[in-house]
């Protein structure tokens, strides 16, 4: 068993992907629920800021780190168990590797989370944004969060109507906030289902093989493979990124008007051409979900660097460490875009990875886009 130990100026860039920021002022690595129990009892002592900390494969820190508590949940394990209706509920608890879920269920020829594939960081983290990709997204599977309420320390159990989720969006990333520690999820899965192939990039990966019906085996293996090309998956060589550093635009009529006239005065026919094949993609509630990608493609940004940080040639979503990199640098980098795909095409870009240890005043200097 793990000794539950507070340390100081715990070094957090090995903790990230990205692989950019400074040190933690206390570090405490949390298997049991009396660890958690501890640690915020700590924090509350010392009057500490508290963060919890999973894979690190969505946030930046600063490069002066984080001045308070990091509490990192360790402890992994996945139980498999028969349910109801042909379902299968998967138990697994917060720090167990989101993609070792897949691998499982996968493995074990379960359906939900196939498309899920090869995205990082730990399992409790992964309701937080409620990840998603290529057409699956956890909340379609998700039955319960078992978490620990940050104030009180009280256990409870969360549904998914609790948990709010939307698009990279839930409770604990917005009216909740830093409320809640996730301790464990149960996840139903299906027996028998069919392969989702609505996204043209894994439809055409079969197409191209001649593979009408994928196994989901096959899946697994063509969403890795698509992904890594993209957005490289995290190694221990040197560099790193965090993903989508921005999130996809999801415009109403009155917004998606906006973007359309933007892109006829600042852009080619060709540009607005393609805008009209985005709109013709099926979006929700009448929503166009537009890519930002394309918005950083088309206003030239693609292989744009600042310091050692630069915009993904192969998916400009995605901003690199390039080995040296510098918070500061990829900070003044997503200003950069921010500001040049509002001032061409008048839509503002948020940002998806969570910032962790800057101020107010440097959020602001860097990613004020008016
Ligand atoms: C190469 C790459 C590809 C990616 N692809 C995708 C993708 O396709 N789709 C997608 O949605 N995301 C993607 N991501 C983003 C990221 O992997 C996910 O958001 C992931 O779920 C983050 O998990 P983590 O453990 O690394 O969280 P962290 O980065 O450690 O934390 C993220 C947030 O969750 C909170 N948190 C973490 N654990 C807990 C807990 N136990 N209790 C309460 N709060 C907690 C943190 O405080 C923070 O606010 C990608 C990232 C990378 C680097």
């Amino acid at each position: 068993m793990i000794h539950f130990e507070i340390k100081r100026d715990e070094p957090l860039k090995p903790f990230t992907t990205f692989k950019v920021g400074g040190p933690a002022a206390c570090f405490a690595g949390a298997a049991t629920r009396e660890d958690f129990l501890a640690a915020l009892r700590f924090a509350r002592d010392e009057r500490l800021a508290v963060f919890v900390l999973g894979g690190g494969s969505n946030i930046l820190v600063s490069d002066n780190g984080f001045p308070g508590l990091i509490i990192h949940p360790v402890h992994r394990a996945v139980a498999i168990e028969a349910a109801e209706n042909q379902k299968v509920m998967l138990r697994v608890e917060a720090a167990e590797t989101w993609d070792n879920v897949v691998g499982r269920a996968v493995a074990e020829g379960l359906y939900g989370i196939e498309n899920l594939s090869h995205i990082p960081g730990q399992s409790g983290a992964a309701i937080v944004q409620n990840i998603g990709a290529y057409g699956q997204q956890i909340s379609d599977v998700f039955a319960s969060a078992t978490v620990m309420q940050a104030r009180s320390g009280n256990v409870m159990k969360l549904s998914a109507a609790d948990c709010g989720f939307g698009y990279r969006k839930s409770i604990f990333n917005s009216s909740a906030k830093n409320e809640f520690i996730i301790l464990q999820l149960e996840l139903a899965l299906n027996r028998h289902g069919t392969p989702d192939l609505r996204y043209p990039d894994v439809r055409n990966y079969f197409n191209e093989r001649a593979i009408e019906s994928p196994s989901i085996q096959q899946v697994r293996e063509a969403v890795i493979q698509i992904r890594d090309r993209k957005f490289p998956f995290p190694r221990e060589e040197k560099g790193g990124n965090a993903g989508s550093f921005f999130k996809n635009l999801v415009l109403h009529e009155a917004e998606f008007k906006v973007l359309r006239d933007n892109i006829r005065r600042n852009f080619s026919a060709a540009e607005s051409e393609r805008l009209e094949q985005i709109r013709k993609r099926p979006g929700a509630d009448g929503a166009v979900k537009v890519p930002t990608a394309f918005l950083i493609e088309i206003c030239g940004l693609k292989g744009y660097r600042e310091g050692g940080a630069r915009v993904n040639e192969a998916q400009p979503l995605v901003l690199l460490n390039d080995g040296g990199a510098t918070a500061q640098d990829v900070l003044t980098l997503a200003g950069f875009v921010r500001r040049t795909v509002y001032a061409r095409t008048g839509m503002t870009i948020e940002l998806e990875p969570e910032l962790v240890g800057f101020t107010l005043k440097e959020v602001e200097k860097h990613l004020v886009v008016e």
